[in-house]
């Protein structure tokens, strides 16, 4: 019942822990900021919608940025009563009797209800801010309703925060499972444990915080969204990737083989110049980038694929990718779809070829 699981999903973020787990990520923190409060052009004078504003914290930097409106929608009551408080203690709740001393006008609804009610005009928003990405950027995504308030309320023209999304996938090898932990626990091996989870993560993704040094591949572009133009279903897609050894363009004389034991998903989402002039800024959750609460999203395969950063001779193709006969690259197929559980998603992985 959509009901029942939307009205855990929103109770959940009633709780404060996740909310000051969001504000306390000052990669994302700090991207908002850069692209709100350092755009005065974009934001001096402008309607804004602020799509799930939770504690209000968005909503605070466009006042600040000088904003004539601000429209907080929040789901969660206990959320909306809160940001309504903390607009009201910073001087900024709209207030139809102090005659526009505050600019931001919570509302407690979720946003695609707001359609029917008419408390805001349609195509009169400026810029539309939301801070709606999830884990592998579309788990429990609220894209589908950011993209419903800019249909109904953006103006031809009007600016989107963030306005592009990228998906990005890289090989991880063995380093990045729990395989090594487990080899050595005070000297004693345990690598059956270790072995377990590798074959338990097959079947689940796993989001978790990988270092740099255990990518074994180049990065692949998988998907980008342009959050202006895209249309509904475009949240569902399939896309293939290729993936060669990382040092495979390297002037190494030797050849070098690792094991890659699945791809490692990860998104940006940038503030491009397209709306922020003055200041463009990406927010990116990379493994080469400082991490953020999304951390990363990892895939594993069923077996590890060997690759080599140079082709051998006499390749039998029947062993290719096996230690006998590394590959050269991988090509893999991924999709992504909404469930059919409410928020949740869909991830397959295929290795097509290797
Ligand atoms: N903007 C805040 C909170 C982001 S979390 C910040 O940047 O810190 C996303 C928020 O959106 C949650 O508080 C959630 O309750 C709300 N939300 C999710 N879907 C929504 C919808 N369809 N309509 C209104 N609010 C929604």
């Amino acid at each position: 019942d959509i009901m029942i699981v939307n009205k855990d999903y929103f109770g959940s973020y009633s709780s404060f822990g996740i909310h000051k787990e969001m504000i306390s990520d000052k990669v994302r923190t700090d991207a908002y900021r850069q692209a709100i409060v350092g755009n005065p052009s974009l934001l001096k004078g402008a309607v804004v919608l602020d799509v799930g504003c939770g504690t209000g914290i968005l909503s605070l930097f466009a006042a600040q940025a000088g904003a004539s409106t601000v429209n907080a929608v929040e789901a969660s009551e206990k959320m909306a009563s809160v940001a309504s408080q903390i607009a009201k203690d910073n001087g900024l709740l709209w207030n139809q009797a102090s005659n526009g001393s505050g600019v931001i006008k919570v509302m407690n609804s979720m946003v695609e209800d707001l359609i029917e009610s008419g408390q805001i005009e349609p195509r009169s928003v400026d810029v539309l801010v939301s801070e709606w990405m999830g884990y592998c950027l579309l788990y429990e995504t609220m894209l589908s309703s950011v993209l419903v308030a800019r249909d109904h309320w953006l103006k031809p023209g009007g600016a989107m925060l963030p306005d592009t999304a990228t998906m990005f996938v890289a090989g991880f090898g063995k380093g990045a499972t729990s395989l090594p932990f487990w080899e050595n626990v005070y000297g004693f091996n345990m690598s059956s444990i270790g072995k377990e989870l590798v074959e338990d993560a097959a079947h689940l993704p796993i989001v978790d915080v990988v270092d740099a040094d255990n990518l074994v591949t180049n990065t692949a572009l998988l998907q980008t969204f342009d959050l202006v133009t895209m249309k509904h279903d475009e949240v569902d897609f399939t896309a293939t990737v290729q993936l060669e050894h990382k040092s495979l363009n390297s002037s190494e004389v030797q050849s070098t083989t690792t094991k890659c034991y699945g791809v490692v998903i990860w998104f940006d989402t940038s503030f491009t110049s397209r709306f922020c002039k003055e200041s463009p800024t990406v927010l990116s959750t990379s493994p080469y980038t400082p991490p953020t609460h999304w951390s990363q999203t990892l895939l594993t395969f069923t077996e590890p694929i060997s690759l080599t950063s140079k082709m051998l001779p006499n390749k039998s193709s029947s062993m290719v990718g096996s230690e006998v006969n590394p590959a050269v690259k991988i090509d893999s197929r991924i999709s992504i779809a909404r469930g059919v559980e409410h928020r949740s998603i869909d991830i397959s992985l295929e290795v097509i070829a290797v």
